[in-house]
């Protein structure tokens, strides 16, 4: 095997194998090589995008894999019992040293030349045409088609509609489970601190996360109308703990229920994202403050047979698919206001202006039949499709768009709300507000 000595950066590697003495039927046989070649692919790492083989006349195949990599290619000379194979990687070089074996037990060869030749040198090609990713390799590790964790779990990627992926780049997996609801992956990243993946999509990041917790909490607890102020409060999913968090801010919240419907899935966000699931004022669990009240249930047969009423509620759940689904009927936001006592109010995630117009309406509607006064808000998120997102805001007959003064300037110290983002956020640009009506 030669391989250039000089150690020096490369983009791709060229595998170059010549079998000779093999048995002839099987390189006569494209099956036989079309499955020989897919499994070498497999065995080296390689991801396959397609295949085509032909068979000539009298003898001889010609076939080739397309890589995600490059190729993987193969051409046979039955009649002289030797075969020529190339393959051309951009991806990690290190299995490729096991190739002649895999090819040589199949094919029966006696005797084999290998050579390994490194290609393209990235201070002589030009990155002309890839502004954003300027360093090819990073992009190449994007893996620019997929939702999902890359295969080397360098970069985390969320689909934010059919043609836009969303992607950031992770230091390390800090848990990857299976709970009997969901799909968890909590990462590390290089930007975002840590975030929490649920069934592929994003739920919130430490660098992020207070901007939408923040306004959900501080803009229905601080609303003029809430002028008894709210004692007993009930959080319906919220699994991370930011609301929950926000909530235990306010002295005179005498209890927070926060029913969410997977216990794994809290017990891993109260280990691994202890920046977010925990008490405002320090850095332990929020399960030390004893207001704090874990309820494990599907949030909408909790409310069936609950018995309490609360003065907020708020929906702090995962999109309408998997088992999010049942928080977004019109029947589930009957039975939250049927829980609310009379100068209560709900805040519920609304969706994307942007992306999930249908999901923003629907939320609108559904609550607009129930309440007398509904109102959406828009928040900053870094992680959330486009950008912005939305929660929207539901009362007995109060102006959400109210704000008390005093009690919003309680709140001086926190990061995204403050008295004059309170009334800012409901104002909503015209392409929002025509989906009002
Ligand atoms: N802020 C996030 C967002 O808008 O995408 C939501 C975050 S929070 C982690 C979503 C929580 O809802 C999860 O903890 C999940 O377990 C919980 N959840 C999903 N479906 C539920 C249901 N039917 N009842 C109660 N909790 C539910």
């Amino acid at each position: 095997m030669i391989v250039e000595e000089e150690e020096q950066e490369t983009l791709g590697h060229h595998a170059l194998l010549e079998l000779y003495s093999c048995t002839p039927s099987q390189l006569n046989d494209s099956g036989f090589l079309e499955r020989l070649l897919l499994n070498v692919a497999s065995q080296l790492k390689c991801t396959v995008l397609g295949q085509r083989f032909h068979t000539f006349e009298p003898v001889g195949v010609s076939g080739i894999v397309l890589l995600a990599e490059s190729h993987l290619s193969i051409h046979t000379w039955p009649e002289h019992g030797y075969a020529a194979v190339d393959l051309f990687t951009c991806g990690d070089p290190q299995h490729l040293s096991s190739m002649p074996a895999l090819f040589q037990n199949k094919l029966q060869s006696s005797h084999h030349d290998f050579q390994i030749i490194k290609r393209g040198q990235p201070n002589k090609a030009s990155d002309v045409g890839f502004e954003r990713v300027r360093d090819r390799r990073l992009a190449d590790s994007i893996e620019l088609d997929k939702p999902g964790l890359n295969r080397k779990k360098t970069w985390l990627s969320d689909g934010w509609s059919e043609n836009i992926l969303w992607s950031a780049r992770i230091k390390k997996v800090i848990a990857e489970e299976h709970t009997c609801y969901q799909d968890v992956l909590i990462l590390d990243t290089h930007q975002l601190g840590r975030v929490l993946v649920l069934d592929g999509n994003i739920q919130c990041s430490e660098a992020d996360e207070k901007s939408y917790h923040e306004m959900m909490v501080h803009t229905l607890m601080c609303r003029a109308g809430a002028s008894n102020t709210p004692k007993k409060v009930l959080v319906i999913g919220g699994g991370d703990g930011g609301c929950a968090r926000e909530l235990l801010r306010y002295p005179y919240v005498t209890k927070v229920d926060m029913v969410d419907i997977d216990r794994e899935l809290v017990e891993l966000c109260e280990k691994h994202l202890p920046k977010i699931f925990r008490r405002p004022d320090n850095q332990s669990s929020l399960r030390d403050d004893k207001r704090f009240n874990l309820i494990i249930d599907d949030g909408a047969e909790y409310l069936k047979t609950c018995e309490d009423y609360y003065d907020a509620i708020f929906v702090d759940a995962t999109d309408p698919i998997g088992p999010g689904a049942s928080l977004y009927s019109h029947e589930f936001y009957r039975s939250t206001k049927s829980r609310l006592n009379p100068n209560g109010a709900l805040a519920v995630q609304g969706g994307s202006t942007w992306y999930f117009r249908d999901t923003f309406r629907q939320v609108y509607q559904n609550l607009q039949a129930l309440f007398p006064v509904v109102h959406p808000l828009e928040c900053f998120s870094a992680v959330y499709p486009g950008g912005v997102w939305s929660i929207q805001i539901a009362t007995m007959g109060d102006d959400p768009r109210d704000v008390n003064d005093k009690l919003s300037r309680l709140h001086d110290d926190l990061d995204w709300y403050s008295s004059e983002r309170h009334q800012a956020a409901f104002i909503l640009p015209p392409h929002a507000q025509e989906l009002l009506y």
